[in-house]
C-alpha cells in the first residue's frame, strides 16, 4: 500500500484463519454480541438546556456526549467502527487493533477491544494529554506516542502491518461506519429528545470536526429527513478544514497541530463530508477556552475545549437570530468532560505558556448573556 490515505478494502489485513472456520464464526458472533450488548445496557445521552432569557425567543440545548461509559462521543464511533471491522472480517481473535488518535477515540476503542478480549495499540501526539493515556492504559491498551502528528497515520499502518494487526484508521471510516439514516444516531436522538420543545426541529445544529464523522451523520440524517435544519461546523485555529471547505480545495493544508483536543486537523480528512456542510465557523483557541469555562459558570459543568469551541459558535448564531428577532432552537454537543485536560484548558499557567488570552473573549459571552449584544 503507498497511499497515505487507504481505501475501500484496502486496510484489510491478510489473514490467516479459515474465514468459514466455525470456531471463527463463533467467536465474532461472541464479540458482536458483547459490543451490542454494551449498547443495551446504557441510556441515551441527555440533551440538556443553555440557561438564556426565554422572551429572546430563541433557546439554546447541548448533547451531552460526556455521559458515555467512556466519556466521549467517541464511544458511538468505537462501537460502529468495532462493528464495522469485525462485520466485514477485519477484525480477528488475537490480533492487535490499531489506530492513530488524539486520545478520545484511542480511549473509547481500547474499551471495545478490552470487551472483545483482542489487545488495543493507540499511536497518538506527544502531546496527548497524560490522562488520556491513563485511561487508555486502565483499559488494557498500549500507548505509542509520537513526536510529529501528521505521521500517525503511517505509524499506525506500518504497525499494523508488522504486527498482524487491524488498522482501524478512524479518519476513513468514521463516516461511513456509522447508520446515518438513523438507529438511534446521535441526530436522530436529537430530533426525539426535542419532541416536546417549544421548537422541536432545530434552525441550527453545531458540531465540530475531528473525523468530520459527527457532522457528517447530523448534516446527512437532516437532509435525508427533510428537516429545515441548518449545520454549522465550527473549526480551531491549527486546522485546514475551514479553508478547505471555503476553497473546495480537498488538498488544503495546515502546518501546525491543533491545540484543541479531538479537533481540527492538519489535512482534508475522508471523513469530513464538506458538501453536506451549511456553514462553517473559525474559531480562537482563546475563545474555545473562555467559552467551555463560561459553561461551566452557566451549568456547573466542566467540559473539554472542542465543546468551548462549539459553543463558541452556538452563542454566536443565538445572538444573530436573536438581534434578527428569529425565533427557534440550536443544538450544540458536549463531546467531552473538562477533567481529562485540567492540565490545559482549565490551567492558567498552560495558557499563559502558550500566550492564549481569554479575556476578551471571557468579557464577550458575560456581555452578551446580560444583554444580548454580541461584541466580537
Ligand atoms: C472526535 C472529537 C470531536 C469531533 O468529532 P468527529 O466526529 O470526529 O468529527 C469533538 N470533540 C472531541 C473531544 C473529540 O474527541
Amino acid at each position: 500500500m503507498n497511499s497515505t490515505v487507504p481505501t475501500g478494502g484496502s486496510a484489510t489485513p491478510t489473514l490467516d484463519i479459515d474465514r468459514s472456520d466455525p470456531r471463527y464464526r463463533a467467536w465474532l458472533a461472541e464479540a458482536v454480541r458483547k459490543v451490542q450488548a454494551d449498547a443495551n445496557r446504557s441510556a441515551d445521552t441527555h440533551l440538556l438546556r443553555f440557561p438564556l432569557p426565554r422572551e429572546w425567543g430563541v433557546d439554546l440545548y447541548l448533547k451531552d456526549e460526556s455521559t458515555h461509559p467512556t466519556g466521549s462521543l467517541k464511544h458511538r464511533l468505537a462501537r460502529s467502527l468495532f462493528l464495522y471491522g469485525l462485520c466485514n472480517g477485519w477484525i480477528r481473535p488475537d490480533a492487535p487493533v490499531i489506530d492513530a488518535s488524539s486520545g478520545s477515540t484511542a480511549v473509547s476503542e481500547a474499551y471495545f477491544a478490552g470487551l472483545i478480549g483482542v489487545p488495543f495499540i493507540a499511536v497518538m501526539p506527544r502531546t496527548t494529554s497524560r490522562e488520556k493515556c491513563r485511561l487508555i492504559e486502565y483499559h488494557a491498551g498500549q500507548c505509542h506516542l509520537v513526536d510529529d502528528p501528521r505521521g500517525m497515520y503511517e505509524e499506525a499502518a506500518a504497525l499494523a502491518e508488522r504486527t498482524g494487526g487491524h488498522y482501524m484508521d478512524q479518519f476513513t471510516y468514521a463516516e461511513r461506519a456509522t447508520d446515518w439514516r438513523g438507529n438511534n444516531n446521535i441526530a436522530e436522538s436529537i430530533y426525539t429528545q426535542l419532541r416536546l420543545e417549544r421548537h422541536p426541529v432545530p434552525a441550527w445544529i453545531v458540531a465540530t470536526a475531528g473525523t468530520g464523522g459527527t457532522s457528517a451523520t447530523i448534516a446527512r440524517y437532516v437532509r435525508y429527513m427533510q428537516h429545515d435544519t441548518h449545520v454549522c461546523v465550527a473549526d480551531p485555529e491549527n486546522s485546514c478544514f475551514f479553508d478547505g471547505w471555503k476553497d473546495h480545495d480537498p488538498a488544503a493544508y495546515s502546518e501546525t497541530g491543533s491545540r484543541i483536543e479531538g479537533i481540527g486537523r492538519p489535512r482534508m480528512e475522508p471523513s469530513f463530508v464538506t458538501g453536506a456542510i451549511d456553514r462553517m465557523m473559525k474559531v480562537p483557541d482563546a475563545a474555545s477556552v473562555a467559552a467551555a469555562r463560561a459553561l461551566e459558570q452557566a451549568i456547573g459543568r466542566k467540559a473539554g475545549g472542542s465543546t468551548g469551541t462549539g459553543l463558541w459558535s452556538a452563542l454566536k448564531i443565538v445572538a444573530e437570530m436573536a438581534g434578527e428577532g428569529r425565533k427557534g432552537s440550536v443544538v450544540t454537543l458536549i463531546c467531552d468532560p473538562g477533567e481529562r485536560y485540567l492540565d490545559k484548558y482549565y490551567s492558567d499557567a498552560w495558557l499563559a505558556e502558550q500566550g492564549l488570552d481569554i479575556t476578551p473573549y471571557a468579557a464577550a459571552i458575560t456581555a452578551f448573556l446580560a444583554t444580548g449584544r454580541w461584541s466580537c
